[in-house]
């Protein structure tokens, strides 16, 4: 029988939550015997090659880009996990919420006090993902299954979510799983 099928997908963090899923350590092991990887930066693989059951992101919506691939991965995958506080609410890259976007865009690359009297440029390379006027939340652009909060989840946490719903049940998180003091 075929095994599930796992994506996993980032967008605006720190890649923090991946390095938290690694954290598995040896249950990799046991991981590769449970579902088949498909798109990841895990693997590397950039494009779905078939639907698959369950789909973990991290990172908020800070542009055109992270808006394309968060919608691929919601119509390819059946469950889809938001993992983290920065695909929760933004997280900490949504500090440059508080600001304009030009003004934000004018103190990183004209006005920073490490760029020198007329040597800034803003970024304007037509290749380039087009800014959003803010960092937002993953559920502001699809349906989002669950959530798994924390800056990073720890691995516990991720482990413990994910073998509950390859088992078919509800992952039902312990409270020293999801406590921050
Ligand atoms: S939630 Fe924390 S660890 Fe995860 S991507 Fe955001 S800043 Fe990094």
């Amino acid at each position: 029988m075929a095994k599930p099928r796992l994506a996993t997908g980032h967008f605006t963090g720190c890649f923090g939550c991946h390095m938290s899923f690694l954290d598995i350590d040896e249950r990799i092991l046991e991981l590769v015997e449970l579902v088949d990887f498909d798109k990841s930066p895990i693997n590397d693989k950039k494009r779905f090659d078939q639907p698959v059951d369950i789909g973990i992101v991290e990172g908020g919506v800070s542009n055109d880009e992270n808006a394309e691939i968060l919608r691929d991965f919601r119509k390819n995958c059946k469950i889809l996990i938001a993992m983290g506080s920065c695909a929760i609410t933004g997280g900490v890259p949504a500090l440059r919420n508080t600001m304009p976007l030009k003004e934000c865009l004018e103190e990183a690359f004209l006005n920073g006090p490490t760029i020198g009297e007329g040597d800034g440029l803003i970024p304007n390379d037509p290749d380039l993902p087009v800014l959003l006027d803010k960092v937002y939340p993953c559920q502001e652009f699809v349906k989002i299954d669950y959530i798994l909060p924390g800056c990073p989840p720890s691995a516990d946490t991720l482990w413990a979510a994910l073998t509950a719903l390859l088992s078919g049940e509800e992952p039902s998180l312990p409270y020293e799983l999801v406590k921050y003091d």
